[in-house]
């Protein structure tokens, strides 16, 4: 595999988690990298990096300071995991990521490819990260169709030398030439990828079944009186966990309606529609208020919103920004 080593060293990014070998840092790219583009992870590391440098910084951070620094990269429980297995470092191995593949899967959140990664790319050990990039180019340059088999035959591909720089050739392969649509002209190892001769490029890797789609369709209630807004308060379980929400679904009086733009966003397997009615009510006794808080437009910027809801919020602000500019408000 020299070719693709070779190739690697001369076309790989430039991307920030690369400059050191820092298991914190691998970790935490790694773990952003997970159903996230690079170019939108890049602004993220980084300001995560500047706010929480290390282990201890993380396991010493509140929780809402974390989710702030997630707020808008979706998939929450990826960073309550960080900050759960931050704290587990520091209680269980003084702070210091171990090196040990065993060991790395006994920290919450870290699974079998973030253990992977950490102990090739920071500790130099000869294993394959494989992720959805990796899998695709294995499976094609080996043409190999069983899943179960990808890790295994990915490591078999390393050199004992310095084998993270295939392991990472492998990613970058899988994430800017053998992309779901393969560039196999410009490819470096076309010659011996087995896809390719036998012209199954595009039918590997086999597709998995995914989860049907499942459409919700949820009307948003903002109600805004004495210049505050009422928020539903965040759940403590569930993929919402911890995320603030304006109330959906609910009864109010008659009253004059404005409304805000349509949002759609989709996460895990569910695709909504949020149609957001901004309503100023003269009172607020049709209002049971057990389970929902009041803050103003300030104060709920400090606050870290689901997706959806962090859209409305910021059409919110510029609704009322002109509507203020036009002295209505
Ligand atoms: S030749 Fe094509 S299919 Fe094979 S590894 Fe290269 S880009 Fe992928």
């Amino acid at each position: 595999m020299k070719v693709l080593n070779d190739w690697f060293l001369k076309h790989k990014r430039d991307l920030p988690w690369r400059k050191k070998r820092d298991p914190y840092a691998t970790w935490i790219a790694e773990v952003m990298l997970q159903q996230t583009g690079v170019l939108v992870v890049i602004p993220y590391f980084e300001r995560w990096m500047k706010a929480l440098p290390d282990i201890h910084s993380l396991a010493a951070a509140p929780k809402e300071t974390v989710l702030k620094l997630w707020e808008g990269l979706g998939y929450y429980s990826r960073a309550r995991n960080l900050l759960k297995g931050a704290i587990y470092i520091v209680e269980n191995f003084q702070g210091n990521i171990p090196s040990d593949r065993d060991l790395l899967q006994t920290i919450p959140g870290i699974g079998p490819y973030t253990s992977a990664a950490i102990a090739t790319f920071s500790f130099g050990q000869k294993i394959a990260a494989v992720d959805a990039n990796v899998a695709r180019f294995i499976s094609r340059f080996l043409a190999l169709e069983d899943k179960s088999l990808f890790e295994q035959e990915a490591t078999k591909l390393l050199p004992d030398k310095d084998p993270w720089i295939v392991a990472e050739a492998m990613i970058e392969m899988g994430a800017t030439i053998c992309r779901k649509k393969p560039d196999c002209l410009a490819c470096p190892v076309q010659k011996s990828c087995l896809a390719f001769l036998q012209n199954r490029q595009y039918e590997l890797p086999l597709p998995t079944k995914r989860a049907a789609t499942t459409y919700l369709e949820k009307t948003v209630i903002i109600i805004c009186f004495k210049d505050h807004f009422l928020l539903k308060n965040p759940e403590e379980k569930g993929v919402m966990a911890d995320l603030w929400e304006f109330p959906t679904d609910i009864a109010y009086p008659e009253c004059i309606r404005h409304n805000l733009p349509i949002q759609k966003h989709s996460f895990t397997r569910y695709s909504v529609t949020l149609t957001p009615y901004l309503i100023f009510p003269e009172n607020i006794n049709f209002l049971e208020q057990r389970g929902f808080s009041w803050y103003s437009i300030e104060q709920m910027k400090n606050l870290t919103f689901s997706a959806g809801h962090k859209r409305i919020l910021n059409e919110l602000e510029n609704y009322l920004k002109n509507r203020l500019s036009q002295g209505i408000l």
